[in-house]
This record gives C-alpha cells, sequence and structure tokens, in this order.
C-alpha cells in the first residue's frame, strides 16, 4: 500500500466511504503526498507527455491565436496573460518566443500563472525567468489589470468528478470504501439529483455520467471575468461535449493502471465535459473542435515544413512524427478538443460560435 492508500483507508474506516472526486483530489493534492504536490510528472521520464512537451509548434500557434485575438480587441494595455496549470512552463515559453514580434504585445501583458505544485512552479520560475510570472493559488486571485487572455492545457482533465451509474430513474454513485482492508469501488443507493435530470433524456439504465464541481466552478469564475472585462480562454483537453461513460484513468510510467492501484503515485485524470464548461459560463463559447482540425486552421503544417527546412537525420523524422501526433486523428487530432470562451468580438482564430 502506498502511505496515502493507508491514510485513505483509515479514514474511510472511520468514517464512511469517500465520493471519486475526494478520493482523486486526495490522490492529486494531498499536501504530503498528492501526485501534482509532490513532483514534476511530465516527458519521457515522467508519466505522461502533452502536446506542448512534443513540439514547439503548440505554444507557439497558441501564442499566436492569443496575439490575434488581442490585435482584434484593439490592443489593450495592460491585459492579463494567464495559464493555468503551466506544467514545465513550454507552453508560454513558446508562445512568447513567437509573440515576440508583434508590436505592444509583451510590454501591455501582465503574465500571470495559476499552479498548484511547488516542483513545477520552480520549472515554470525558471523557463519563464525573463518574463517576471506572477504566480496565483487560484484563478480567483489572477491580477485585475484589464481583458483576460487565458490557455488552459490538459488542466481541466485533472479536476475530480464525481460518477453516477443510472439506475430507472435515479443514480447510484460510485463511491471508494474497504473490502478485505483494502481501497474498492462500491456502488450507493440509488437517488435522484436534481443536476442530473436533464440527463434522464439522453442515457439509459447502466449508464455512466461524470460531472466536476470544481470544473463549472472554475469556468463561472474565468467566464465571469471575460463578461465583465472581456478577453478570450483557449481550453483544450482530452473530452468531449457531453460527459457518458466512466472515463476515470490512471497513468504511471506511461501505462494505465486501476486509479485504486497506487494512490498518490498515478496520474488520475478523467475526460472534460466541455459542454458543461460552456453552460457555466456566463460568456460565450465556441463549438467544441478537434484539435488537429484547430491546429491545421493555424496553419500548422505550414509551420512544420518552415521548421523542417532546417532539420535533418533523426531530428527531421522526431520532427515528422510530432506533427503527425498532434494532428492525425488516430493519435491526438480527434480525442483532444478545443473550446474558447469570449467576449462579443468572437472566439479566437481557429474557432467558431456556438
Ligand atoms: N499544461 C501543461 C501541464 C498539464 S498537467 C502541459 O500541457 O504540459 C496539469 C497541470 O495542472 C500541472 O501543472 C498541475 O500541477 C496543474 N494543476 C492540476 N490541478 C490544479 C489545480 N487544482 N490548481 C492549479 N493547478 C493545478
Amino acid at each position: 500500500m502506498t502511505p496515502l492508500a493507508e491514510i485513505l483507508a483509515r479514514q474511510i474506516a472511520v468514517t464512511g466511504p469517500i465520493t471519486v472526486a475526494e478520493y482523486m483530489a486526495a490522490c492529486l493534492m494531498h499536501p504530503q503526498h498528492g501526485y501534482y504536490t509532490t513532483r514534476d510528472p511530465l516527458g519521457a521520464a515522467g508519466d505522461f507527455v502533452t502536446a506542448p512537451e512534443i513540439s514547439q509548434m503548440f505554444g507557439e500557434l497558441v501564442g499566436l491565436a492569443l496575439a490575434q485575438a488581442w490585435l482584434e480587441r484593439g490592443r489593450p494595455d495592460p491585459f492579463v496573460l494567464a495559464e493555468l496549470g503551466p506544467g514545465r512552463g513550454t507552453l508560454m515559453a513558446d508562445a512568447l518566443r513567437a509573440t515576440r514580434g508583434v508590436r505592444g504585445f509583451h510590454d501591455a501583458m501582465r503574465l500571470a500563472l495559476v499552479e498548484v505544485s511547488a516542483p513545477l512552479r520552480a520549472a515554470q520560475a525558471l523557463a519563464l525567468a525573463e518574463y517576471a510570472p506572477a504566480f496565483c493559488d487560484t484563478v480567483d486571485a489572477l491580477p485585475d489589470a484589464g481583458p483576460l487572455f487565458l490557455v488552459a492545457n490538459e488542466f481541466f482533465d485533472a479536476l475530480p468528478v464525481r460518477q453516477f451509474l443510472r439506475d430507472g430513474d435515479g443514480w447510484r454513485e460510485r463511491m471508494v470504501g474497504l473490502r478485505d482492508d483494502a481501497l474498492a469501488f462500491a456502488l450507493a443507493q440509488t437517488t435522484r439529483y436534481a443536476e442530473l435530470e436533464p440527463r434522464l433524456a439522453d442515457t439509459q439504465d447502466g449508464d455512466t455520467v461524470e460531472t466536476s464541481g470544481a470544473s463549472r466552478a472554475l469556468a463561472e469564475t474565468v467566464g465571469a471575468r471575460i463578461a465583465e472585462r472581456g478577453g478570450v480562454a483557449l481550453m483544450s483537453d482530452y473530452g468531449q461535449e457531453t460527459s457518458l461513460g466512466d472515463t476515470f484513468q490512471a497513468v504511471r510510467d506511461h501505462e494505465k493502471e486501476s486509479p485504486l492501484a497506487h494512490p498518490g503515485q498515478a496520474d488520475l485524470t478523467a475526460h472534460v465535459d466541455f459542454g458543461a464548461l460552456a453552460g457555466a459560463a456566463p460568456c460565450a463559447a465556441s463549438t467544441v473542435t478537434p484539435q488537429g482540425v484547430w491546429l491545421e486552421r493555424l496553419g500548422i503544417t505550414d509551420r512544420a515544413r518552415a521548421l523542417a527546412r532546417g532539420l535533418a537525420g533523426e531530428a527531421l523524422d522526431t520532427h515528422v512524427a510530432a506533427h503527425r501526433r498532434l494532428t492525425h486523428p488516430d493519435e491526438m487530432g480527434h480525442l483532444f478538443k478545443v473550446m474558447s470562451f469570449h467576449d462579443e468580438a468572437g472566439p479566437p482564430p481557429g474557432l467558431e460560435a456556438r
């Protein structure tokens, strides 16, 4: 058992089963034993690789899309450039390098990073030292300095979800309890939930749906800021328009395993319910667009060709493979989706209003 498994088992023995969301929050965020609080999980030596770590093109195109949105809004000065869960700071470093030539953009920006992990904050401070980023614990703490231009890649999939199995016109919540002193899934009694009533129309007996209160609260805060101050938010993640099915998963050393196997030592995620995010935000949102389509619209193939000219041998092979990995429907091109929140000036380039 991991140290966190022992702590959770003792707690459950005393106070009873916990929800999947409570379990996920403890595994990812426990101050001493949480997955994100104790390590840098990214990259070849870590547990998973993200789009900005695969190729510099991802961050470059995000940067140019946000800069274009800034230009379309008449170059507001100052404005807040923010990232939620910036990982190693790679995406933002690439975005800022790509936008150096956009006159006035860097001078007007107040860079703010929302990050919980101490090891990752240290990596971000190093990668972005020349831009003097402000660190925030939560989205509510973002500086109030004009319109907001925000990006969040593979952030919402780390926020806790609850799971409900449909049983007639009610739902049985999936819980984490104990069986023979070990952590085990169990189902709570059938209950009706007001927030799940609309899902009776598009699900059947035995279906699972997931809800993320933390994601909805965040979407509401970001959307309220955009409604009030203007700007755009770009969110990219594994997910779909509407939650359906059990997508709660654990990855450790690039391998999938049971989410209960190594609490605190595996990355836990669930697919993002983009429709729920759009519904929670008090501002306009875009349609949910496959990442490959979005990157093609932003010109990734031209950028890939330009970069390829300077490469040969293994470096060229790696670059070609990275382009394919980001865009091809069999790789990240279709499973990953992109959605924006935006003000009256409309969605950032590559996306359409819903
Ligand atoms: N965006 C990066 C990293 C993705 S991993 C990339 O694409 O490479 C998820 C990131 O979100 C990590 O930086 C993690 O520490 C951070 N994170 C997870 N939950 C968080 C929370 N509740 N608040 C702030 N940051 C969080």
